[in-house]
C-alpha cells in the first residue's frame, strides 16, 4: 500500500459488532470477563483499548515499523524511551533540540543518573569523539526546532548501528509523510502526534514506532507500568486527523516554499531558515531523506531586538501567536520566550536562536492571504 492509501486503511477494520466504518471510541475503563481468566483480550483499559490498538496499527504502517506504542503526549513517549535506559548510561542528543525534550533530559533524567550530552550532529563524523563505552542511545531531531537544521539520519544511525547503540529520531517536524527514519537505519522513531499527525490543534498525543521486538516489549511494559496512556477520544481524534495527513502536509510544504521565498526578499529580514533553499547547509541531505522540505520556516531580523520581533508577532491576523505547530491553521511563534524559554540564553545563542528569531508553522490556508498577512506585519 502507498502512503495515501495507508493513512486511510492501514490497521482499520469495520467494527465487528455493528459494522461501523469508523473505529468507535471505546470509552470504558474495564471489560467484563466470562469466567476467571476468560476474556476477549481486553482486561483493563490502561493495558488494552481497541481505539488505541487501531491507532497503533495505523501508525506502525505509516512509519514502516512492526510496533507502535502510544502515549498521552510526545514528552510521555520520550519519557518512556529514556526509562528503557539505566543509571550511568549516556545519551547523545542533537544540540538544537525541542525545549521540552531538553528539559526532560536535563532536569528530570539527570537526577536519576542518566547523562545527556548535546552535540552538533550536522557533520556525522563529529559525533564519534563523544561516544563512550557508556553511550547507549543516540537521540536525533531533524529538521530541528526552531533552526531547521538537518541531521543525516542514515550517516548517524550507521555509526550507531556499527557500535550496537540504539537510536531514536524525533520525527515530529517532518511527519511520517515526508520522512521515515526506520527505513534509514534508526531503531525507533517518535512523534509528538499533537503536531502534524493530529493536525487540527485539538489533542495532545505521542507515539513510538519500532521494528525491534525487544524494545517494543519494553515500551509496551512501560506504557502499562507507568500508565501515561492516551484516552480513547484522543486516539479517535488522531485517527481522524491522520486520514488527511498527506494532503495537509503537501499543501503546507507548497505554502512554506512560497512564504520562504517572499521573506527572503523583504528588506527587514536578515536570514530565512528553510531547508528547501539550495543555500541551506542541509539542503542536499534533506533532499535525500525527505519527500519535501516541510511546513516550518524561521526567520531573523536585521534589528536583532525583542522589540522588533514583537512588532511583527503582534501584528499578524491570520498567523496566530501561539506555541505548537503542524495544525491546519498558520501559527507564528517567538522561540526565545515561548517554546525555548527553558533553555539558558548562552545555549540558545550558540545555535543562533536570537531574541529576534521568529518561527512560522505554515498551515493549509490560501497562500496569497498568508503572504499578505505577513507583509502587513513586517511593514508595521
Ligand atoms: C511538541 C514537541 C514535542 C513534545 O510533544 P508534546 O505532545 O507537546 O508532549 C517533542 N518534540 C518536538 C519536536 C515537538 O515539536
Amino acid at each position: 500500500m502507498k502512503f495515501g492509501t495507508k493513512v486511510i486503511h492501514a490497521g482499520i477494520e469495520p467494527d465487528p459488532t455493528t459494522g461501523a466504518i469508523m473505529t468507535p471510541i471505546f470509552q470504558t475503563s474495564t471489560y467484563v470477563q466470562e469466567s476467571v481468566g476468560k476474556h476477549k483480550g481486553y482486561e483493563y483499559a490502561r493495558t488494552q483499548n481497541p481505539t488505541r490498538h487501531a491507532l497503533e496499527a495505523n501508525l506502525s504502517a505509516l512509519e514502516n515499523g512492526k510496533h507502535a506504542i502510544c502515549f498521552s503526549s510526545g514528552l510521555a513517549a520520550m519519557d518512556a524511551i529514556f526509562k528503557t535506559q539505566n543509571p550511568g548510561d549516556e545519551i547523545l542528543c542533537t544540540n538544537d533540540l525541542y525545549g521540552g525534550s531538553y528539559r526532560l533530559a536535563t532536569k528530570v533524567f539527570e537526577r536519576f543518573g542518566l547523562k545527556s550530552t548535546f552535540v552538533d550532529m550536522y557533520d556525522a563524523a563529529n559525533i564519534e569523539q563523544y561516544l563512550t563505552e557508556k553511550t547507549k542511545l543516540i537521540w536525533i531531531e531533524t529538521p530541528t526546532n526552531p533552526m531547521l537544521n538537518i541531521v543525516d539520519i542514515k550517516a548517524i544511525t550507521a555509526i550507531a548501528n556499527a557500535k550496537g547503540i540504539t537510536s531514536c529520531v524525533d520525527n515530529t517536524f517532518a511527519s511520517p509523510y515526508l520522512q521515515n527514519p526506520l527505513d534509514l537505519g534508526a531503531t525507533m522513531v517518535t512523534h509528538s502526534a499533537t503536531k502534524y499527525i493530529g493536525g487540527h490543534s485539538d489533542v495532545i498525543h505521542g507515539c513510538v514506532i519500532t521494528s525491534d521486538d525487544k524494545i517494543a516489549a519494553e515500551l509496551r511494559f512501560l506504557q502499562n507500568a507507568a500508565g501515561a496512556v492516551p484516552g480513547p477520544m484522543d486516539c479517535f481524534l488522531i485517527l481522524r486527523g491522520i486520514k488527511t495527513l498527506h494532503l495537509r502536509v503537501q499543501r503546507a510544504c507548497e505554502n512554506a516554499r512560497t512564504i520562504a521565498e517572499q521573506l527572503l526578499v523583504h528588506p527587514k529580514v536578515s536570514k530565512v531558515y528553510y531547508p528547501g533553499f539550495e543555500s541551506h547547509p542541509g539542503h542536499q541531505i534533506a533532499k535525500k531523506q525527505m519527500k519535501d522540505f516541510g511546513g516550518m520556516v524561521s526567520f531573523d531580523l536585521h534589528d536583532n531586538t525583542l522589540e522588533a520581533a514583537d512588532v511583527i508577532l503582534s501584528n499578524t491576523k491570520l498567523f496566530s501567536l501561539a506555541e505548537s505547530l503542524g495544525g491546519v491553521e498558520s501559527l507564528i511563534g517567538h522561540p526565545a520566550t515561548m517554546t525555548h524559554a527553558s533553555i539558558p540564553k548562552e545555549e540558545r545563542l550558540k545555535v543562533g536562536l536570537t531574541d529576534s528569531l521568529i518561527r512560522l508553522s505554515i498551515g493549509v490556508e490560501d497562500v496569497d492571504d498568508l503572504v499578505a498577512d505577513l507583509n502587513v506585519a513586517l511593514d508595521s
